[in-house]
């Protein structure tokens, strides 16, 4: 027998199991998920005695993750608090009000203020229920891999073990020999792979997302007044290098496709606006063409009235885009995924707050038509780069690649991609996953994430996967439990 059932003990006259379950990626999803479980096991008075929950990730559990765990007051959230809930039993209102920290709940909070949220009701809390309900919880400071050991049992390993010379460690003995229903992904987009030639290069910023230090302190050159930056990609991530910015460099162009930046929209929540399904796109057959495809989304559009702005249809349509591109022809749904309507429904689903645009406009950006790609640009001897695309020419010190994320790059994600246990659909360019829309088809492994959808992003659209899973851990972990004492249910917070 394997994992779970490894040790099957009488004790108090039933039979208990010992469990061993590993939550990888503690930024937003796994907090969630963590808390789900905490949340089931309380409701269902659940005694989890001989549960052990490995919590694993190497910026620490509850770290706020990429998105959450970004400082700069311009970052804001994308919903109102009170539509920021992370479980059903915290509140993001009542912990604002607890912490005294001011809010108005039709506007959208800071980023900032949701990691102490995280860290406090979605980590520290649950990890108190679960204690007192008997469970062991370990948290790691480490990253994880996944080792195959046998057809259907896997080790969490610390070292990526498809690397060369890599010694993989075991996180903790007891973490061998695990099922795929014991353990879950959480661990967010990888960087992307734009811009192979140019990786490991001085000069050129991979990653603007980078945890532990600012951008300028990553590339001191930033902070020089005659430094001349390219910005590939004019999306959010050029307002997120704009906000990075304190000087007023001698050049900055932003290449882009469309050769010009997001739109400024307005980011508070429009008046009696609700979000619909766009039902027309979601019952699209598999010979749909691609022109019909796109006369449907515009079709869409043209509902736009004082209730449902461009906007809202935006984020309407880029929630549902996993579950449309399932629908299509597999080449229809490549095209539409190259198409500038999808590229329109995404500037339409991202405000730009003011205060990034006013920050933009002071760097004189110059915009530049034109996609550029690896053959676009040549090093200098120098360590400078020339960049030529679409008949224009200009030469920089820095590169910042603002394309966006990589989905499925992350490293534990490639490795499990080369160990052939997940595969990427052509058809959304997504993880594969089963028809639960988490489990990856060829291992099983269960996936939370951006990595398994297109078109959602964050805590509020992978809530419901969590939700399921944490019922169904609890209630597989019931039957061999006895119930847990009635007190428990009482426990409260302040
Ligand atoms: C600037 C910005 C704004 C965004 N705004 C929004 C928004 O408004 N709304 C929205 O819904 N989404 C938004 N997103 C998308 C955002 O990335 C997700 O919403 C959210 O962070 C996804 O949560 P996650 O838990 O999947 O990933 P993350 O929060 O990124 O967490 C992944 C975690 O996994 C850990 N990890 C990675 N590899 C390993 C490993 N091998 N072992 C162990 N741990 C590992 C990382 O350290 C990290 O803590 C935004 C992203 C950015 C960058």
């Amino acid at each position: 027998m394997h994992g779970r059932l490894d040790y099957v003990v009488e004790e108090h006259g039933f039979d208990k199991m010992k469990k061993n379950f590993a939550i990888i990626g503690g930024g937003a999803t796994g907090p969630l998920l963590l808390s789900r479980i905490a949340e089931e096991a309380l409701e269902n008075n659940t005694r989890c005695d001989g549960l052990t929950i490995h919590l694993i990730d190497p910026n620490g559990f509850g770290n706020g993750g990429i998105a959450y765990g970004m400082a700069h007051s311009n970052h804001k959230l994308n919903s109102i608090p009170s539509e920021m809930n992370g479980n059903k039993s915290s509140s993001f209102p009542a912990f604002l009000n607890q912490k005294n920290i001011s809010f108005d709940n039709e506007e959208f909070n800071t980023r900032a203020s949701y990691k102490p949220y995280i860290k406090d009701e979605l980590v520290d809390k649950p990890i108190a229920i679960l204690r007192s309900l008997g469970a062991q919880v370990v948290v790691h400071r480490s990253s994880a891999f996944i080792k195959k050991d046998s057809s259907d049992t896997y080790s969490i390993v610390d070292q990526d073990p498809t690397q060369e010379g890599n010694d993989a460690n075991l996180l903790a003995p007891e973490l061998t020999e695990l099922t795929s229903d014991d353990f879950v992904l959480t661990v967010g987009y990888g960087g992307n792979n734009n811009f192979k030639s140019l990786q490991g290069k001085t000069g050129y910023v991979h990653n603007i997302y980078d945890r532990d230090l600012s951008l300028v302190d990553r590339f001191p050159q930033l902070g020089s007044e005659d430094v001349r930056i390219a910005v590939l990609g004019s999306g959010p991530g050029l307002y997120d290098v704009a906000n990075e910015l304190n000087i007023i460099p001698s050049d900055l162009f932003v290449f882009s496709g469309s050769g010009k930046g997001l739109s400024v929209r307005d980011v508070s929540v429009e008046d009696g606006e609700s979000s619909i399904s766009p039902q027309q796109l979601l019952n699209m057959d598999v010979n749909a063409s691609l022109e019909r495809v796109l006369k449907c989304v515009s079709d869409e559009f043209q509902t736009a009235s004082s209730n449902r702005s461009h906007r809202r249809i935006g984020l309407d349509i880029n929630k549902n885009l996993k579950e449309i591109l399932h629908n299509l022809d597999e080449s229809v749904a490549e095209e539409f995924l190259k198409s500038p309507t999808l590229a329109y429904i995404k500037h339409c689903a991202t405000p730009v707050p003011l205060a990034s645009k006013e920050k933009l406009d002071q760097l004189s950006p110059t915009f530049v038509r034109g996609k550029v790609r690896d053959e676009n640009i040549t090093t200098n001897d120098d360590g400078s780069f020339t960049i030529s695309s679409n008949g224009n020419k200009c030469e920089v010190d820095i590169i910042i690649n603002a394309t966006g994320h990589g989905r499925h790059n992350a490293p534990i994600l490639n490795s499990l991609k080369q160990d052939d246990l997940a595969s990427v659909s052509k058809r959304t360019a997504v993880l594969d996953t089963d028809h639960t829309g988490y489990r990856l088809c060829e291992s099983g492994i269960a996936v939370i994430g951006p990595a398994t959808h297109i078109g959602t992003d964050g805590m509020e659209s992978f809530a419901p996967f969590a939700d399921d899973l944490a019922k169904k851990t609890v209630q597989n972990w019931q039957p061999l439990n006895e119930k847990a004492e009635p007190q428990l249910q009482s426990i409260e917070w302040n």
